[in-house]
């Protein structure tokens, strides 16, 4: 069913609440008070303020992909910004505006008509939001750096109601705080990003081999990526071979390793890095080739089906040696779930080269990004299990981590583990930060950052 766009505000008796009220992880199902449909910055601040004229917690829906489900919550005022997805490109300029509520479908779809690109999440219905404010990760992030690296300005609502602009000249303290804080520092209804040059055709897709194969994959690629060029991005992901047309029937259903690659250089260039990749092995199913960016932007959307039920965790890996590789293997397969997606994300290049204090993201240096995806059919008897499964697994590769997940890739797992994402002087500086701007906490349901206890001056 559609969410009629004529009605401002849903409430549980209204027509389309239900469907307003969903989101990406199908274990969520939050009954807010109302759904506030805003479609530019003052009615924002306007529906924050009746809310906390009434004492009503608020949530931010930007895409509605966070796996904690944050975009709504229960008994509360949920104001939804999907209706705030205005793009505009500046090709001259190399400069992209979109409102705080797009998806990176649409903003792909729209920047590479200029043959440009600004760093964005590797499945397209996720929201710009949510992903560029706790930094964002992305297959040319070796090449253009994380979502916030291109992070010009940013238009925000308080929590005290106020429209300010964030960027390196105006508020340095927040623009600071935003670029990996998440939600925690205002509602973010229009961002400002530098756009790369990208495409719009590419070196990209997926090499499969049997999951017999993973230990030798993983070894390989890992020595492969460390070595690459800026331009190679690549992940590698432990999964059952999809029952589709381009996997060979004996090995549908089996477990498989794919090798996801965009290469975001010049494709004679791609060719030749990318044959050493190609001719390990051989791979069981060849599918890199020259495409469209968008494509590969949407490489993994089949695989990532809105309503499942999901349970995430990850972390940053220090090192990935052989016994690393066999603890990560040997506790992946096989999976509970066929769904499920045991993903390692190569880390260096640009994203390594930008200056660890720059911004509130830091863990520059981490050359792997584990994000282990659980996924499964909507079912609560399969739930345990599951999460079961993906907590051994967070355990068995405790000894390779940094100790700071990603907060993108996680689910709730405490005030702790934000803490940890940032590291104990960031985190101090952002408490500190945070005591200006939500001195009580307003913006607290999403990956929260505690406010320092008395509000200190700005520390940036
Ligand atoms: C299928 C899938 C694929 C993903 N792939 C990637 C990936 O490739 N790279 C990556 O880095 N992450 C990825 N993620 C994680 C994703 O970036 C985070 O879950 C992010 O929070 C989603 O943003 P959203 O706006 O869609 O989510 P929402 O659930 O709407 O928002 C999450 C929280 O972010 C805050 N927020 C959102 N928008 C705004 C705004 N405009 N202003 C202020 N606060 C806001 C709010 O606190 C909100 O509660 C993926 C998630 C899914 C489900």
């Amino acid at each position: 069913m559609e969410i009629p766009t004529t009605r401002p505000t849903l409430t549980p008796d209204d027509e389309g609440y239900d469907e307003a009220r969903r989101v990406f992880n199908g274990m969520i199902d939050r009954r807010p008070a109302r759904i506030v449909r805003c479609t530019n910055a003052h009615e924002v601040a306007a529906g924050l303020m009746a809310a906390r004229a009434e004492g009503l917690p608020v949530s931010v829906y930007g895409g509605g992909h966070s796996v904690t489900g944050s975009a709504v919550i229960d008994d509360g005022v949920c104001l939804d910004l999907r209706l705030i997805d205005d793009i505009a490109v500046d090709a001259e300029r190399r400069e992209l505006r979109v409102g705080g509520g797009a998806r990176w479908g649409e903003v792909d779809a729209a920047t590479q008509e200029h043959g440009l690109a600004v760093t964005g999440g590797r499945v397209s219905t996720t929201g710009v939001g949510g992903l560029a404010l706790g930094s964002g990760s992305g297959w040319i992030e070796r090449y253009a750096g994380l979502t916030c690296d291109s992070l010009l300005e940013a238009e925000i609502v308080t929590a005290d109601g106020r429209i300010v602009m964030a960027s390196e000249k105006e508020n340095p303290d927040l623009f600071w705080a935003i670029r990996g804080g998440g939600g925690n520092f205002g509602i973010v209804t229009h961002f400002t990003f530098r756009l790369h040059e990208v495409g719009p055709i590419v070196l990209g897709g997926m090499l499969l081999y049997p999951g017999h194969m993973a230990r030798e994959v993983l070894a390989f690629w890992r020595d492969f990526v460390t070595d690459g060029p800026d331009a190679l991005g690549s992940g590698v992901a432990l999964i059952t071979a999809p029952p589709a047309d381009f996997v060979p029937e004996p090995a549908r259903g089996k477990p498989a390793v794919g090798v996801i690659i965009c290469y975001a250089g010049p494709l004679d260039e791609a060719e030749h890095v990318l044959a050493p990749m190609r001719e390990f092995g051989p791979p069981a199913v060849d599918l890199l080739q020259p495409m469209p960016y968008v494509a590969v932007q949407q490489l993994l959307d089949p695989g990532n089906p809105a309503g499942m039920h999901n349970y995430w965790s990850g972390d940053f890996l220090a090192e990935f040696p052989d016994e690393a590789i066999d603890a990560f293997v040997s506790h992946s397969q096989p999976p509970v779930s066929p769904m499920s997606q045991m993903i390692v994300v190569a880390g260096g290049g640009v994203l390594a080269r930008v200056e660890e204090d720059a911004m509130a993201f830091g863990q520059r240096q981490a050359p792997f990004n584990l994000h282990l995806l659980s996924m499964w059919e909507p079912d609560h008897a399969q739930d345990q299990a599951n999460i079961d499964f993906t907590r051994r697994l967070v355990a068995a590769m405790q000894p390779w981590t940094t100790g700071n997940a990603y907060l993108n890739f996680i689910g709730d797992e405490g005030v702790g583990r934000v803490e940890a994402a940032f590291g104990p002087e960031k985190y101090a500086r952002l408490q500190q930060i945070k005591a200006v701007w939500d001195p009580t906490n307003v913006f607290c349901h999403n990956q929260n950052i505690v406010p320092a206890t008395a509000p200190a001056a700005s520390t940036v």
